[in-house]
């Protein structure tokens, strides 16, 4: 095989074993975590705890309410049971309900906010959770074909690794050399001429260019320097 064809073929390896290993270490970052699925759980939980705080506001007032309404029904006796008759204490009494009263109305307000938002936060829960059950669920439908891709995967990456070594040890150390440097540098190193065109930059080759690789010369192309590859 000329030393263009080898390089050619050495690029294609190269290109393949990048596309299988990022898909198996993908498929291997998925088995691990799933951020999704995840983040879902994180905020699952926030919102539980955001629902207890509230369920707590919502029976703190609840108790306060009755407490209120207590202080209430016991002046409202007190004022008409008939055992008080001064009337500075009845005034008095009366002044005490309706300030117990204001307060009552303000923690009314406040409780129906915070039953509100409980009921809320506890609707958001369900939907959270169903969240949650949903991503766990498709987390094990893909786990199968996962699995199956990193295995599968990780022989054909063994297959082209071991067809690599060969292919480099037969290649001339001095053209592998100036391989590796432009791979490593731009990634593509060997163009493959069409039509008397480098397929990379799209300029015209030199005829004579074409006849030195045709004979097994490595030929740069003059514009973007690939090592050209007529096949
Ligand atoms: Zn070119």
């Amino acid at each position: 095989m000329a030393v263009a064809a080898q390089l050619f073929r050495l690029e294609q390896l190269d290109a393949e074993l990048d596309q299988r290993l990022a898909a198996v270490n993908e498929a291997r970052r998925r088995l691990q975590r799933d951020p999704e699925s995840e983040a879902a759980e994180r905020r699952w939980q926030e919102v539980r705890a955001e629902e207890t705080a509230a369920l707590r506001e919502q029976k703190a007032l609840e108790g306060e309410l009755a407490d209120l309404e207590g202080r209430i029904k016991r002046d409202h006796d007190r004022l008409y049971g008939g055992r008080i008759v001064d009337s500075r204490e009845l005034a008095s009494l009366e002044k005490e309900i309706e300030h117990y009263r204001g307060r009552r109305d303000a923690v009314e307000d406040r409780l129906l906010a915070a039953m509100e938002r409980a009921e809320g936060l506890q609707q958001t829960v369900v939907a959270l959770a169903q969240q949650v059950d949903t991503l766990h669920a498709r987390r094990q439908t893909d786990r199968p074909a996962l699995e199956q891709l990193v295995s599968e995967g990780g022989t054909i990456i063994a297959g082209l690794q071991a067809e690599r070594v060969a292919l480099a040890e037969s290649i001339d150390p001095r053209a592998l050399n100036t391989y590796q440097r432009l791979h490593a540098a731009s990634g593509h190193a060997v163009s493959r001429v069409a039509d008397g065109v480098c397929q990379w930059c799209r300029v015209v080759i030199p005829p004579k260019d074409i006849q030195h690789a045709r004979a097994g010369q490595l030929v740069a192309c003059s514009n973007c320097a690939r090592i050209l590859y007529v096949g």
